[in-house]
C-alpha cells in the first residue's frame, strides 16, 4: 500500500511565505478543516501555532476532536453553519461560531459570533439585505465572506465597512491580491502545498507483451509495473515518479494500478504519487480535480 507523510517543516515554511506576502499587520487564520485536508489537523496546528493568530475549522466538533484550544492556545472560527444554538460548547472550546441568521446570532451572542456574509456563494451565509439585523442581533464585531474574486471582497467591504472591527475574505486563491487581505487571511491549500509525500513500492515490474490490463493499453516505454492502490482508495490515472523519472499511472483497478516503467526499474522501487516535485496541481490537472481534492484523497494513505 502507499504511505503518505506530512512534512511539517514545509507547512511552517508555507506559513512564513504567507506572512511575507501579507505583511505583519494582517492576521493569518490557518484553515485546518477536514483534518487539515487530511495532512493531520493536530500535528499541523501544533506546528504552526506560534506563527498564526488562530485557526479555521468547518464545525465546532473538529476543534473539539483535537482539543485545539488546549493544544495551541489559539482561538478558532467554525466557518460552517452552527452545529448547535447553545453557546456553551463554543465558549468552552474557544471557538467562535459563524452565523448567518438573526436566530443564530441572537442565540449564540455570548459566544462572540462572526457574521458570514453572502457575496455570491449562496449557501449558509447572510443575504446582503439582512446583514444589519444580524450584526445587531449578535452584537457582532467581525465579518467574513467566502471569496474567490476581488468583487466578493469589495462587496463585503461595502456591506460591513465601518460596522465591524475585523473583516476577512481571502483564502489561497486571493493571497496574491493585496486588496483582498483586509484584516486577516484564511489560507488552507497555501499551507499544505508541497507538504504531502505519497509513495508506494512497485509490486511487479515487467516487460510488456501486447495490450495490457482491462482496457488493453500499450506502454510507450515497453515496460510496466503494478502498485497496490486502486480506485477503492480514490486513486485515478495520472503522473507518477519512478526512480526520478516521470511516468504515468495508466489504468486503475479496484485495488491495484498499472504504471509505465523505464528499463532499469525493479520490484520494490518507489513509485511517488505526490511529492518530490510532483505537485498537487500536476496531479489535479490529470484527475480533472482541484489540488484540495488531491490532498484529501492521497492524504488518506497517512499511517
Ligand atoms: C476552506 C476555506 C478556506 C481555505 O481555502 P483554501 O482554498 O484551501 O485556502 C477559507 N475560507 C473558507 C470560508 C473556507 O471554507
Amino acid at each position: 500500500m502507499p504511505t503518505a507523510q506530512t512534512d511539517l517543516r514545509r507547512v511552517r515554511q508555507n506559513v512564513a511565505d504567507v506572512r511575507a506576502r501579507v505583511g505583519p499587520g494582517v492576521g493569518i487564520w490557518a484553515t485546518i478543516k477536514a483534518d487539515a485536508y487530511s495532512l493531520g489537523a493536530a500535528a499541523v496546528a501544533l506546528a504552526v501555532r506560534d506563527a498564526v493568530e488562530g485557526f479555521c475549522v468547518f464545525a465546532l466538533e473538529e476543534a473539539r476532536a483535537i482539543d485545539l484550544w488546549k493544544l495551541t492556545g489559539r482561538e478558532a472560527i467554525a466557518m460552517g453553519p452552527p452545529s448547535t444554538l447553545d453557546p456553551e460548547p463554543y465558549l468552552a472550546a474557544r471557538v467562535r461560531p459563524a452565523v448567518s441568521t438573526v436566530e443564530q446570532a441572537r442565540a449564540l451572542r455570548t459566544a462572540r459570533p462572526v457574521l458570514c456574509a453572502d457575496t455570491g456563494m449562496q449557501r449558509f451565509a447572510c443575504p446582503p439585505e439582512r446583514v444589519d439585523e444580524v450584526l445587531q442581533a449578535g452584537g457582532i464585531d467581525e465579518a467574513f465572506t467566502h471569496a474567490t474574486r476581488l468583487e466578493h471582497v469589495r462587496m463585503l467591504e461595502a456591506l460591513v465597512g465601518g460596522k465591524v472591527a475585523r473583516r476577512h475574505a481571502a483564502a489561497t486563491a486571493l493571497l496574491g491580491e493585496p486588496a483582498a487581505h483586509l484584516d486577516a487571511v484564511r489560507p488552507g491549500l497555501a499551507l499544505y502545498r508541497g507538504a504531502l509525500r505519497v509513495a508506494a513500492p512497485l509490486l511487479e515490474a515487467r516487460d510488456s507483451r501486447g495490450p495490457i490490463g482491462y482496457t488493453g493499453w500499450t506502454s510507450p516505454t515497453g515496460r510496466h509495473g503494478v502498485i497496490r492502490a486502486g480506485y477503492s482508495d480514490g486513486l485515478r490515472p495520472g503522473p507518477a515518479l519512478v526512480n526520478g523519472r516521470r511516468q504515468q499511472i495508466t489504468e486503475v483497478g479496484m485495488q491495484t494500478a498499472y504504471v509505465t516503467l523505464a528499463p532499469q526499474d525493479r520490484p520494490g522501487d518507489t513509485v511517488v504519487l505526490l511529492g518530490d516535485g510532483l505537485t498537487e496541481a500536476d496531479v489535479a490537472y490529470a484527475w480533472n480535480a482541484t489540488p484540495h481534492q488531491v490532498l484529501v484523497t492521497l492524504g488518506k494513505f497517512r499511517a
